[in-house]
């Protein structure tokens, strides 16, 4: 029967295909009980799937390639450890040979007894491995009934129905043929949702129902764009998916056509175009499109879902590469981001902050962990000797740690020099703009940076008192409220009098619809995701840039997001 449901857009794009749904419930194996007689045979059989389920992940590991392979690299390694852990294995082998079980529920048993102990830790890291056995207990399971697990896990034409998906399951799963995901819980503004648009998937978040509703093989339509989701799409709704998908491609091609155009208004206002990238394929992407530069490279993507940190060789050639492959073009490097919605395995974040997104993250956990700050602004300054680098400072609240941030810059410098590295002399500090009183307080820092840039996704979290992923209070989340948009002009114009670049680099300017409120604002820096960088270009091109200014007074008079909304219909 037809269903129509709608969730939270996190990666555009439309797509039609079959219900994969996973549950997250435990392995369904009815007990069964074996003779003396069948321990051997069952023990056999038990070990036959063990090698099956290794080989598949040897295979898998191998056909990595692309922009995301180390990530997805690491993850598939992790299974390869819980494959071979001891204490699996023994406890696997006791429960058929004494146990007298056979394999399938030897295999739920053991699965259950270690999946209680990693959710009585107090570890984070230990707690949230619990998704990783029952990725790596279900490969076991289908090998000892001979399916494969990865068809099972994805077909082309799948869409993936879920409870959550983490980041590095992405990849892995499109490269498999999953043409879309969509998950009961999640936020738009989450490193799952960021890293589908890099990639191109469509993802819908929010769509709870939709889990309790959907079979295996349902035909399912996603519109990630709208976040409609249609479960069994009648024959009208096969016309509207398949106008879509020709208005997407007209659309496609026409877009493309703006790769080499200037990103000029009607009346002739040059602005900036930077994008935001996580991975070697953004940086690609962002270049090919044309963009000025990078204008947030999110360094924790280095960091998140490994044990070990990066040091200060692996990080100096990840932002080499990312220098080299702007080719001339300025590339922003933001300092360390981890805490609050970032949290990180390998034991720097705190585990239990009452409020995380009040606690140690950002420029805070850094300092708060010197050597490893002066690892990372070492590995930043050696790759500034390739090109254009800027330094961007997450989470600043105060002039103290702006302060703090310049005199490790220079110790940097130093120890860089004592060591006779190679470095890049002249290298930008910028302040990110996401505190209330950074915003207010920009006056009592600015002679210590270059250029700011403001992260809309956690000023308007910190302004409005949202919780950013909070999926209840999503109607309240939003950037067009009066007060935000007073103080983004009041940035804009404190900018433009005083010679300092501000930009825009959350969410709101990768927006197209929100090109005419920014322009009108007073914005002329973009750092957007490169998804929707020729959109935007585009709505900058059709806006008359001295109206829209002329403009501004009636939009800052506004007293709520139907007047800002109403102005922006206009
Ligand atoms: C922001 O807060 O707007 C931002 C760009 O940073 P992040 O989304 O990584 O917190
Ligand atoms: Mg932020």
């Amino acid at each position: 029967m037809r269903r129509a449901l709608r969730g939270q857009p996190a990666s555009r794009g439309i797509a039609l295909g079959r219900v994969r749904v996973r549950t997250p419930q435990a392995l369904a194996v009815d007990e069964r009980r074996i003779t003396a007689d069948e321990v051997p045979g069952e023990i056999l059989r038990l070990h036959r799937a063990l090698d099956t389920a290794r080989q598949e992940l040897h295979g898998l590991r191998e056909r990595l390639h692309g922009a995301l392979a180390q990530e997805v690299g690491e993850f598939l390694d992790l299974h390869v450890m819980i494959l071979d852990d001891p204490e699996l294995l023994h406890g696997l082998d006791d429960l058929v040979s004494t146990g007298r079980y056979g394999a399938d529920y030897a295999l739920k048993l053991q699965r259950d007894r270690l999946a209680a102990v990693f959710e009585g830790m107090h570890d984070d890291y230990f707690r949230s491995r619990r998704e990783d056995l029952d990725h790596v207990i279900g490969r076991v399971h289908a090998a000892l009934q001979q399916r494969n697990h990865d068809a099972e896990r994805g077909l082309a034409g799948d869409i993936l129905v879920c409870e959550t998906i983490a980041p590095q399951e992405l990849a892995e799963l499109q490269s498999q043929g999953v043409v879309a995901v969509v998950a009961a819980s999640g936020s738009p503004l989450s490193h799952s949702a960021i890293l589908a648009r890099s990639l191109h998937l469509p993802l819908v978040l929010g769509a709870a129902e939709l889990l309790a509703l959907a079979n295996d093989g349902d035909a399912l339509m996603v519109d990630a764009g709208t976040g409609e989701v249609v479960l069994e799409p009648d024959a009208g709704d096969l016309k509207r998916y398949h106008r879509r998908q020709a208005d997407i491609g007209r659309e496609q091609a026409q877009l493309s056509r703006l790769k080499r155009q200037p990103t000029r208004t009607l009346d002739g206002v040059d602005i900036r175009l930077y994008a935001n990238a996580e991975s070697r394929q953004d940086v690609a992407e962002a270049h090919a499109l044309g963009a000025d530069g990078i204008g947030l490279y999110r360094t924790e993507f280095l960091f998140l879902q490994r044990r070990e940190l990066p040091g200060e060789e692996e990080q100096f050639l990840a932002y080499r590469d990312l220098v080299l492959g702007m080719a001339g073009r300025v590339v922003t490097i933001r300092t360390l981001d981890l805490g609050a919605d970032k949290a990180d395995h390998s034991g720097l974040t705190l585990r239990s902050e009452p409020n995380p997104a009040l606690g140690l993250r950002g420029v805070r956990l850094s300092l708060a962990h010197e050597p490893l700050f002066l690892t990372q602004l070492r590995a930043i300054l050696r790759a500034a000797a390739y090109g254009p680098v800027r330094v961007l400072v997450p989470m600043v609240c105060c002039r103290e740690e702006v302060q703090a941030v310049v005199a490790l810059l220079e110790a940097a410098r130093l120890s860089l020099r004592a060591d006779g590295r190679q470095y890049g002399e002249r290298v930008e500090l910028g302040a990110m703009i996401e505190v209330p009183a950074a915003a207010l307080g920009v006056p009592d820092f600015i002679d210590l940076v270059d250029f700011v840039s403001v992260g809309t996704n956690d000023l308007v979290q910190y302004l409005l008192a949202v919780d950013r992923g909070h999926e209840s209070l999503s109607s309240l989340y939003t950037p067009h409220h009066p007060t935000m948009l007073r103080l983004l002009a009041e940035l804009f114009t404190y900018g433009r009098r005083n010679g300092v670049p501000v930009a825009v680099c959350g969410e709101m300017a990768s927006e197209a619809a929100n090109v005419p409120l920014l322009l009108a604002l007073g914005l002329r820096d973009f750092s957007l995701h490169p998804s929707t960088l020729l959109e935007v270009r585009r709505a900058i091109r059709a806006a008359d840039h001295g109206s829209l200014r002329r403009r501004a007074q009636s939009l800052l008079r506004a007293h709520d997001r139907a007047g800002i909304e109403k102005w922006l219909a206009r």
